[in-house]
């Protein structure tokens, strides 16, 4: 068993964060297995080194340890290159010239079925009919195309071990940025399938992209990993954790002389274990009884996790 936790290093981890990651590594101890850590920092512009250092800072402090040397996917992007020339080879890929207004515009424009199974924004397919010529005049007015993959709004059903049986469709995924930069989509499946991942503990925001990812993984011919997606922790209001909530962040909560292990058994109660206080293998511990169905199934206000928020 292979677990890991993949953060994009583009600000401080939120208790939210920091909550999916403890249980992360709970399970992967429960099931004997190696826990990894990768910098998701293919976004160059909103990604740094700082960040990456302070998450993994606030992991430690979370009693969080991991095997072998954090990946950076800012350092594989050979790899997702080679990934795409292989969906290439098999005439999956299309370039695509729309700029995301005018994505939305189509997708405004479109009258589509009240309960169409694509994704929430899914790419109309503008782009995917056109002829070499159209793609030779947009190249000429120097536009540079993103590329896509040519799906057929192909079903999938995933199921998570935390929110249970999930059906949804896959859309025209991008596979490369028009900056030349590979997708978040693509990057995570080709990094789960070669460090060996079996287990992916993640956000329930990216359930509806699982889909995408289980299709990823058949057309390159790697193993599906089981699924765990964790209701996030939320403001009162029910909306995602934002600064205006308050002390979101560990560092928020030590200026408030909140101490690491504090947080840490608060968020361990929330997820039905009990404090560790101080000791030296608080995920073992816990990893000793772990079940998935002691979790909550249903998101967390932060209000209720008994810190001073
Ligand atoms: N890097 C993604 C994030 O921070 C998580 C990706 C994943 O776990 O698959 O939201």
């Amino acid at each position: 068993m292979v677990g890991r936790f993949a953060p994009s290093p583009t600000g401080d981890l939120h208790l939210g964060n920091l909550r999916t990651a403890l249980i992360a590594a709970v399970s992967a101890r429960a099931g004997d297995g190696v826990f990894l850590l990768r910098d998701e920092d293919l976004d160059f512009v909103t990604s740094s080194p700082d960040w990456a250092q302070r998450q993994h800072e606030d992991l430690a402090a979370m009693s969080i340890r991991w095997s072998d040397e954090v990946v950076r996917q800012s350092e594989r992007f050979a790899l997702y290159r080679a990934a795409i020339s292989t969906l290439e080879a098999t005439g999956v890929v299309y370039p695509c010239f729309c700029s995301r207004r005018e994505i939305r515009a189509e997708i405004e424009a479109a009258t589509r079925a009240p309960h169409s199974p694509l994704p929430l924004g899914a790419y109309p397919g503008t782009c995917r009919e056109l002829s070499v010529e159209d793609r030779a005049a947009r190249m000429a007015e120097g536009r540079q195309p993103a590329f896509r993959l040519r799906t057929d709004g192909e079903e999938y059903e995933i199921r998570d071990r935390v929110a249970g049986v999930y059906v949804g469709a896959v859309d025209d995924v991008v596979l490369a940025r028009a900056d030349g930069v590979p997708a978040y989509n693509l990057a995570v499946v080709v990094d789960d399938a070669l460090q060996g991942v079996t287990e992916v503990v993640r956000g329930d925001d990216l359930l509806s992209s699982t889909p995408r990812q289980v299709h990823l993984q058949r057309l390159l011919g790697y193993e599906t990993p089981e699924y765990a997606h964790i209701p996030l922790v939320c403001s009162p209001s029910g909306s995602r954790l934002a600064k205006r909530d308050g002390a979101v962040t560990l560092r928020d909560l030590y200026e408030r002389g909140v101490s690491a292990v504090e947080v840490r058994d608060a968020l361990a109660r929330s997820f039905g274990c009990d404090p560790a206080g101080t000791s030296t293998d608080p995920i073992g511990e816990w990893a000793t009884n772990w079940s998935w169905s002691q979790l909550p199934t249903t998101p967390v206000d932060i209000a209720d996790l008994g810190l001073p928020v």
